[in-house]
């Protein structure tokens, strides 16, 4: 990895960029998933590169479902493998939550990569290497998943999801909770909680959420509105720009 001195003003999102290219280089992470960054990154710029106060509020909400969930599972696909392997599997053994490689551009030698590089980090229940059931309405190989895992669950943690197999999911009956930077995307529209924030800083979040709802056994938040939420995100990022010294 390229040595991305501490005291640069950047360093955080330059490490991102490493840890991304990183992770095409040993067959994780998709060329593609290199664009989806950038977009993602993009996003961030406008947003401030902080949690904004309603994606703390979505997290809050993400982790009270997770938690109530009687089957979630958590889909990692390559970025998030390459970005936060250690914090999806504390938060995987935290909520007792399998983790499932689900991934857009599929192949099963990107799958084994994945799985076995989580196990490296100490992951020690991987799916996703079945795909023995498939997500009705999604073709081609994207649409695989296993039985055990995202199949047969009722909350599902899919960051950076697509729209599509967002949508599919949803009409399966699922509950979607998505990790997405762009508040316009199809998938943060689709979802049923989409935390509009920075993968790393998201689950981060969410971590101390999910242990805090814990000690107090937090109540569900019925009323919540995805969508409000998402108008709050525009309206958050539409106000930091017009406050901005351009
Ligand atoms: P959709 O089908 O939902 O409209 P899309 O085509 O815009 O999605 P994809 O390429 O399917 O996007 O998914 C990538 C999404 O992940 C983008 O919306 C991007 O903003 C988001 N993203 C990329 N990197 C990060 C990150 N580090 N943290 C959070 N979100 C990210």
């Amino acid at each position: 990895m390229f040595r991305i001195p501490k005291t640069h003003p950047r360093y955080k999102s330059l490490m991102k960029r490493e840890k991304i290219v990183a992770g095409i280089e040993a067959g994780i992470t998709s060329k593609q998933g290199l664009i989806a960054h950038g977009r993602g990154e993009a996003f961030d710029y406008l947003i401030g590169e902080r949690t904004l106060p309603a994606a703390m509020r979505a997290t809050e909400a993400a982790a009270a479902l997770l938690l109530t969930a009687r089957k979630p599972v958590i889909s990692v696909n390559g970025n998030v493998a390459a970005l936060v392997p250690e914090k999806v599997i504390e938060l995987s053994e935290l909520l007792n939550a399998p983790l499932e490689v689900n991934i857009f551009y599929w192949t099963e030698a990107r799958v084994r990569k994945i799985k076995e590089h989580l196990e490296r980090h100490g992951a020690t229940n991987v799916l996703g290497a079945k795909a023995d059931a498939r997500i009705p309405g999604i073709e081609h190989a994207r649409a695989r998943v296993d039985y055990e895992g995202i199949y047969t669950a009722d909350v599902v943690l899919a960051p950076l999801e697509d729209g599509d197999r967002c949508k599919a999911l949803i009409a399966m009956g699922k509950k979607v909770v998505t990790i997405d930077l762009n508040p316009l995307s199809r998938t943060s529209k689709h979802a049923t909680v989409s935390i509009v924030d920075d993968i790393e800083r998201a689950v981060k979040n969410l971590i101390s959420m999910v242990k805090e709802q814990k000690k107090v056994k937090g109540a569900l938040l019925e009323d919540y509105d995805n969508e409000a939420n998402l108008k709050e995100v525009i309206n958050e990022i539409a106000e930091r720009l017009q406050d901005e010294d351009l």
